[in-house]
Order: C-alpha cells, then sequence, then structure tokens
C-alpha cells in the first residue's frame, strides 16, 4: 500500500538505469544506481560515504550527459504542496523538491496567491529552482523565496536555508558557488515561497508587453501575464518531448561598462543591460546569433532557429556532440567578440 511504502526509510536502489529518457536533452548514458526519493526518511538512509559519488536529478531540464555516470543518481520526486500561513505582507507556500515547477506555478496562481507568474513554463522542478536561481521576464525566485530545507548528506541532519544563507545571485546561488549541485553535498527537500499580498504586474520585457498589447490587456491580473508570457515562451521556445534541449545553454556575459562601450561603437545593434553594480549584461542570444549559429548545426547538434541560445538535439546526438557545438560556438563568439560564453547546464 501507499502508506506502507511512505514509511520505508530505504529506497530502492536500482542498477545499470537507462538517464537518456530522463533528461531533456535526450543524450545517451547510465548511472550505475538509481534511486527515486519520495521522503526525508529515504534521503537521509542514503546519507552514507557508501553512497559516494552521488547526483541528484530533478527535472533533467539542466543537464549534459557526456557518459556514463559511475555512482549513485537521486531523483528527487518527494510531492507536496500548501500554505503554511500568511501575514499582513504575504502568503508562504511550501511546496516537495520533487513538484513539478510549472505546474506549481499555476497552482499558486489558481489559489489565488500571485507573484510567480513571471517564472511559468520554466522546466524543472521546485527543488532545482533555487539552486540556480531560475529568473525570467526581469523577476528571479529569489525575490519570492523564503527559504529551503536540505539535508546534510554528510550527517543526514536537515538544514534550513534562508535567503541570505542561499547567497543568491544572477543564475546563482550558494549551491552553486560550493559546488554541492555536483557533489549532492546538500539536498534540497522543500522549498517556501513569500507571495506578496500587494501585487504589481512585472511587464518591462518587450516581449511580454506586447503580447498583452496584442491581447488588448492593459491592466492585466496575475493570470494574464503567465498566460502571455506562456504564449510567448511557447512560440520561441522548442518542446523538448518535440526537440530535445536544454533550455538556455549559455549564461548572458555581464561585462564591464568599458568593454560594453567598446563593443557598442563596432556593433551599434548590441543590446545592453545596465547592472546595478554598474556592469552591462549582453544577450548571448544575440552574440551566437551575430556569430552565423542561429539554426545551425554541427552534426546531429544545433542551435535552435527561433532562439539561438538554445541548443537542440536534431536526433542521435552524444554528449560528445554537444560539447564539440558548445566549444564551435563558445570559439566563434569569442573570436568576433572577445567575450566569453560560459554554458548554463551541468555536466554531472
Ligand atoms: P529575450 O527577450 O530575447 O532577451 C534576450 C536577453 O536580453 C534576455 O536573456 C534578457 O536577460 C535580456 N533582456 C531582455 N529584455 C530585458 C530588460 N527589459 N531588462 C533586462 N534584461 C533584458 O530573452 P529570451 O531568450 O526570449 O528569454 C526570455 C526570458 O526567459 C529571459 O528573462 C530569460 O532569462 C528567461 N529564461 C530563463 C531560463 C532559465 O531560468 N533557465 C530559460 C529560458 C529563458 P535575462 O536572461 O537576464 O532576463
Amino acid at each position: 500500500m501507499a502508506a506502507g511504502r511512505l514509511m520505508t526509510p530505504s529506497p530502492l536502489i536500482e542498477r545499470d538505469v537507462d538517464l537518456s529518457t530522463r533528461t531533456t536533452l535526450a543524450l545517451p548514458g547510465h548511472a550505475a544506481r538509481f534511486a527515486e526519493i519520495n521522503s526525508a526518511d529515504q534521503l537521509r538512509s542514503l546519507a552514507d560515504d557508501r553512497y559516494t559519488p552521488r547526483f541528484v536529478l530533478g527535472g533533467g531540464s539542466n543537464l549534459v550527459l557526456t557518459g556514463d555516470f559511475d555512482g549513485l543518481m537521486l531523483h528527487m520526486a518527494m510531492r507536496g504542496r500548501e500554505r503554511v500561513g500568511d501575514d499582513a505582507g504575504a502568503w508562504y507556500v511550501r511546496a516537495g523538491a520533487g513538484e513539478n515547477w510549472h505546474d506549481f506555478v499555476l497552482w499558486t496562481l489558481a489559489q489565488g496567491w500571485p507573484g510567480l507568474e513571471n517564472l511559468s513554463l520554466i522546466p524543472g522542478t521546485v527543488g532545482a529552482a533555487p539552486i540556480q536561481n531560475i529568473g525570467a521576464y526581469g523577476l528571479e525566485v529569489a525575490e519570492r523565496f523564503h527559504s529551503l530545507s536540505a539535508c546534510d548528506m554528510r550527517s543526514g541532519e536537515f538544514v534550513r536555508f534562508d535567503r541570505e544563507a542561499c547567497r543568491f545571485g544572477y543564475r546563482d546561488s550558494v549551491f552553486k558557488q560550493e559546488g554541492w549541485h555536483v557533489d549532492g553535498r546538500f539536498v534540497i527537500t522543500e522549498v517556501t515561497f513569500r507571495l506578496p499580498k500587494a501585487w504589481t504586474p512585472l511587464a518591462c520585457y518587450a516581449d511580454v508587453a506586447s503580447e498583452l498589447d496584442a491581447r488588448g490587456i492593459a491592466a492585466p491580473d496575475a493570470q494574464q501575464v503567465a498566460a502571455a508570457i506562456i504564449a510567448v515562451r511557447q512560440r520561441k521556445l522548442p518542446d523538448p518531448a518535440q526537440l530535445p534541449n536544454a533550455g538556455s545553454f549559455f549564461h548572458n556575459p555581464i561585462v564591464d561598462a568599458a568593454t560594453a562601450d567598446r563593443l557598442r561603437a563596432t556593433h551599434p545593434g548590441l543590446p545592453c543591460y545596465a547592472q546595478p553594480d554598474g556592469r552591462v549584461k549582453l544577450a548571448a542570444g544575440w552574440l551566437i546569433e551575430q556569430a552565423g549559429w542561429k539554426g545551425r548545426n554541427l552534426g546531429t547538434a544545433g542551435m535552435y532557429e527561433k532562439q539561438a541560445l538554445v541548443l537542440v538535439n536534431r536526433g542521435g546526438a552524444t554528449g560528445a556532440d554537444v560539447l564539440e557545438l558548445m566549444q564551435a560556438v563558445q570559439r566563434d563568439v569569442h573570436a568576433g567578440f572577445g567575450v566569453a560564453l560560459t554554458p548554463e547546464p551541468i555536466f554531472p
């Protein structure tokens, strides 16, 4: 029975599990050992050096498999979502790490708790969201984050991380800074969000503003913002079920102001976004397009024709093919602009 299964502390550990269907780039690879985690107790039972190396898999949407993984892959499947409280300023909502991110966003909106709508349709799980501080259309998850719980796999203790402890940055957090997203030291089990009661729409990105405009909506509610963003994303980004991909493949580079001025002098169309610290964010997709890679393939991998920032598997690509394409794009962007592109996905 389901209740009995949940009480079982040790999860089933499968051997030699095919990972190609568990990642959205659909690259070949096997895990020597694989366990699906449905409860905190199951996770704690694996907090033992015998189970290293380990790697934590969520939705598999930000992962490049470059071969087999000779360790234990933990598939975080912990579910559950609930309102845990509210105060004058906000609702507090908690979700299990294995909840699908987009389903969770839609659920919060249906409950009447706005705040996450700009992050609609981002692939992946709730547990993965804080790790790279997912962001879209002018909002980062850090702005709606309250706290999270994670298991320290060295001690088996559960540790609470508040916003400060997470050290959020642009698509960055302490989990990446310390390499825990690769070595699986801390495994996130649940995340609590703070959704503000005083809500105003955030439609500063041109694509969102023009989609709302086209729909004749001047003062959108949160569900209307979500619907506009879903429409924009569906138009621009490939569905992994149809064309395997890992979303944005490179970070937007952030350069100093002098470098941005120099580049703008020779490339007047260069999109530049001033950062609070005086540096300037460049659009990686624009640089890749200018370098001639939009819609271009190298063997069985390519850069997507509608959004050059997305690397796609055209069918049968391997991790080595993806690496070759990644390096060719990095080389050409560097040759054209002197700017280094760093990949966003994780290479276990
Ligand atoms: P876009 O609208 O074509 O814009 C290209 C880049 O310019 C974006 O990456 C964005 O930076 C930046 N940008 C555009 N308007 C801006 C503004 N008003 N202020 C500051 N920066 C601006 O971008 P896109 O590729 O279609 O993606 C749309 C949004 O979805 C972006 O925010 C992107 O980051 C997000 N997205 C996130 C993920 C993820 O978290 N894994 C995956 C796919 C797309 P930013 O990226 O910093 O916003």
